[in-house]
C-alpha cells in the first residue's frame, strides 16, 4: 500500500462513551510521542450510546483517527478481526479502549518488534491484581485447560493486547475460520515472538462488556477451535462406562446364581441415570463439533461493515462483505 502508516492501532469498541474521552485524551499525545506514522482505528462494534456520535466529533480534529462501524454488535473478536482486515499500518497493535492495557506499552512493543526482529510481541499481565478474584480463576483455568487440550503455546497471562508486523496480519486475515479466537490464533501460527510485561489497570470508566455468557462462549469457541480432545474424552468416558458395564454384569450374574435379586432397585436407578447423563453430554460434544463444522461450511460473515471514515470520500463503491 502506498500511503500505509507505520503502526495501525485497533480499537474495538462496545457502548464506551464513558471511557472514549478518556481514551483519547491519554492516546493522542502516546501516539504523537512515537515519531512514526501512524493510524487509531476505532471498530464501533454496533454501539447502541453515544460512541458513534463521540466518534464522528472525534473524527474532525485528530487526523490520525479513523472510524469502522459494524452493522450489529458482532462482539470482541469479530470486532478485533474486522480491525485487521482494515488495519493498513507495517505494524498493527490491538488494545482496548477502557484502558486497562496502557497505550505507553505500545512504543515499547514497537521499539522490541524492531530491536529483536519479531513479528509478534505479547504483551504479559505481570499484575492482575486490578481483575476480580473470578476472572482471575477463570481466566487461569482457562488457559490451563487450553494449553493442556491443544499444543499451542498460549501464554497464561496474555490477552488481546499485541503487536503483529503485516505478514502476521495477513496470515491471521488469510484464515478462513469463523469465531476465530485470536489469542490462540496467533500463537499458533508459529511466527517469531516476544514479550512486554505490563499492569493491567482497573477499567477507567464505564461496565464491563463481557458478561459470563460471552465468557464461555470464547472459552468453547477456544477449545473447539484448537482440540478435539473433548471428543476422545467422550470415547474414554465411554470406554471406562463399558468396563464398569462388564463389572455390574459380573456382580448381577453372581447375584441371580445366589438368589438375592430383588433388592436392587437404587443400584438400577443409579446407573440408568449415570449412563443417560453420560450419553447426554457425549452427544453435546459431538454437537459443539457438528455445530461448528456446520457454521464454517455455512461460510457466513461474522461481521458487517456498515461504514468506514476512510471511504466516505469516495462515495458509491458497491458495500463489501467481509469474512472474518
Ligand atoms: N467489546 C466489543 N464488543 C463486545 C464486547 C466488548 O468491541 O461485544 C470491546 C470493549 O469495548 C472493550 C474490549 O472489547 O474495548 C474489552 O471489553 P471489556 O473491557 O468490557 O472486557 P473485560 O476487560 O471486562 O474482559
Ligand atoms: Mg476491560
Amino acid at each position: 500500500m502506498p500511503d500505509s502508516p507505520d503502526l495501525t492501532v485497533v480499537v474495538p469498541m462496545y457502548n464506551e462513551q464513558e471511557v472514549l474521552p478518556l481514551f483519547v485524551d491519554r492516546m493522542r499525545p502516546v501516539a504523537e510521542s512515537w515519531g512514526v506514522s501512524y493510524e487509531v482505528l476505532c471498530v464501533d462494534d454496533g454501539s447502541s450510546d453515544a460512541t458513534p456520535v463521540l466518534l464522528q466529533r472525534l473524527l474532525r480534529e485528530w487526523p490520525q483517527l479513523r472510524v469502522v462501524r459494524l452493522r450489529a454488535n458482532s462482539g470482541h473478536q469479530a470486532a478485533i478481526s474486522a480491525g485487521l482486515a482494515r488495519a493498513r499500518g507495517r505494524h498493527v497493535v490491538t488494545i482496548d479502549a477502557d484502558l486497562q492495557d496502557p497505550p505507553e506499552t505500545i512504543g515499547e512493543m514497537l521499539r522490541v518488534a524492531r530491536d529483536e526482529g519479531v513479528d509478534v510481541v505479547y504483551g504479559v499481565r505481570e499484575d492482575r491484581s486490578s481483575d476480580t478474584a473470578f476472572k482471575r480463576v477463570t481466566a487461569r483455568a482457562f488457559y490451563r485447560s487450553i494449553r493442556a487440550l491443544s499444543d499451542v503455546d498460549a501464554h497464561v497471562d496474555a490477552g488481546d493486547f499485541r503487536l503483529m508486523s503485516r505478514a502476521t496480519v495477513d496470515a491471521v486475515n488469510a484464515l478462513p475460520e469463523s469465531n476465530r479466537v485470536l489469542r490462540l490464533v496467533v500463537p499458533a501460527l508459529g511466527f517469531p515472538s516476544a514479550s512486554v510485561g505490563y499492569r493491567r489497570a482497573p477499567r477507567a470508566a464505564g461496565e464491563s462488556k463481557y458478561p459470563l455468557a460471552k465468557m464461555v462462549r470464547l472459552s468453547v469457541d477456544a477449545v473447539t477451535g484448537f482440540s478435539i480432545a473433548p471428543l476422545r474424552f467422550a470415547t474414554w468416558i465411554g470406554l471406562v462406562g463399558g468396563v464398569a458395564a462388564i463389572g455390574v454384569l459380573v456382580y448381577a450374574v453372581v447375584g441371580l446364581l445366589l438368589g438375592n435379586t430383588l433388592p436392587g432397585w437404587t443400584s438400577t436407578v443409579v446407573i440408568v441415570a449415570a449412563v443417560g447423563a453420560v450419553q447426554l453430554l457425549a452427544l453435546g460434544i459431538l454437537g459443539e463439533y457438528v455445530g461448528r463444522t456446520y457454521t464454517a461450511l455455512q461460510a457466513r460473515p461474522t461481521y458487517f461493515v456498515a461504514h468506514d471514515s476512510l471511504e466516505q470520500r469516495s462515495p458509491a463503491q458497491p458495500q463489501g462483505q467481509t469474512r472474518t
